[in-house]
């Protein structure tokens, strides 16, 4: 099952030339989940991964920097047509945001949309996963998010197996599966005969914005992917603190006690250069990369090895790389209709 991490924006506050407003794609199997949507991340998912027809929109807080691309996008998808629901969910006053969207700029839709509070419980639950908002410490209601998948099953001993006596390969299904199956003495034989130890899936966090903060830290025990917020270097820390954000010194920190394998520093301020933030953080935590936008992290599971990190690692698909807008249906007539 393939899982990545898609940066469409890692900027903190304010868009810069390089860098979009805060929003990531999370891509596990067919499913697509965004996680923020400031201004502009429709465009940049349209230069990046295609506008793919997203499953659920997970929001963090409701600071214009991380909310201001959902009317647009929303509006963009009824005029392609979506007939399937979206599911978008955030702190409670998400609510009041949309409403006053809805009824000012949006308008109808011709999809069904959901609000979804949330504040610590399951905020979206996919095929083999689920995905978990977290309180976080921002001065305002706020939360991270948490991708956690399912146990699997131990790894399946065919040797083990015949030893005992199945020679019948569908038993090895039957097994697989939990069930118990007669061997050829007739004995029966169980799944932990020939199971190992169940694993853990694989798991990925989002802080959003924050101050270093507990929660977030016991949410992301040995997670695979951290992707935490350093809007600051320690020198002004005394601003993080003032503002509830973290600096990458934080971050790491965070990364440390939590036994994460790939700590990624995002919301990026103009104010340093990426190098400082990554030096800052590896100096207490060294897996770290700092995000750019387009960077990719891919995550196999952990028998094929750790995460990967590849900078500007999504190919533009075919309509951004001939400079048309890449949205599965031409939207010229949708528009024309709308003006
Ligand atoms: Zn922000
Ligand atoms: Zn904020």
């Amino acid at each position: 099952m393939d899982l990545d991490v898609v940066f469409l924006g890692t900027a903190a506050s304010v868009p810069s030339a390089g860098r979009g407003l805060s929003s990531v794609l999370i891509r596990r199997g067919g499913d697509r989940i965004l996680i923020d949507c400031g201004e502009g991340t429709q465009r940049q998912l349209m230069r990046s991964t295609g506008l793919a027809d997203l499953d659920v929109i997970l929001i963090t807080h409701l600071h214009a920097d991380h909310v201001l691309g959902l009317p647009g996008l929303v509006k963009t998808f009824g005029l392609r047509d979506r007939d399937k629901p979206l599911v978008i969910a955030g702190p409670a006053a998400l609510q009041q945001f949309w409403n006053a969207m809805r009824r000012t700029v949006i308008g109808t839709l011709p999809y069904d949309v959901e609000i979804v509070p949330v504040h610590h419980e399951v905020a979206w639950r996919g095929d083999g996963y689920r995905v978990e908002a977290v309180p976080t410490e921002h001065g305002v209601p706020s939360v991270g998010y948490v991708l956690i998948e399912d146990d699997r099953p131990g790894r399946f001993d065919a040797d083990r197996a015949r030893e005992l006596g199945v020679t019948d390969v569908r038993d090895y299904g039957v097994l697989q599966r939990g069930g118990d199956v007669p061997a050829v003495d007739g004995r029966i034989v169980r799944p932990a005969d020939v199971l190992g130890e169940h694993r853990h899936g694989r798991k990925v966090v989002y802080t959003g914005d924050t101050a270093a903060c507990g929660a977030v830290r016991d949410a992301a025990r040995d997670a695979t992917l951290l992707v935490h917020e350093a809007t600051f270097l320690l020198e002004d820390s005394e601003r993080a603190r003032m503002t509830r954000h973290s600096t990458a010194h934080d971050a790491a920190l965070t990364a440390a006690a939590a036994n994460v394998q790939l700590l990624a520093l995002t919301h990026v301020s103009t104010r340093y250069a990426p190098a400082a933030l990554a030096e800052e953080a590896a100096s207490v935590f060294p897996d770290v990369v700092v995000a750019r936008d387009f960077d990719r992290i891919d995550l196999p599971f952990p028998e094929r090895g750790g995460p990967v990190h590849e900078p500007r690692g999504v190919r533009p698909s075919r309509g951004a790389r001939e400079g048309e807008p890449s949205t599965a249906e031409p939207l010229d007539a949708a528009i024309e209709a709308e003006a």
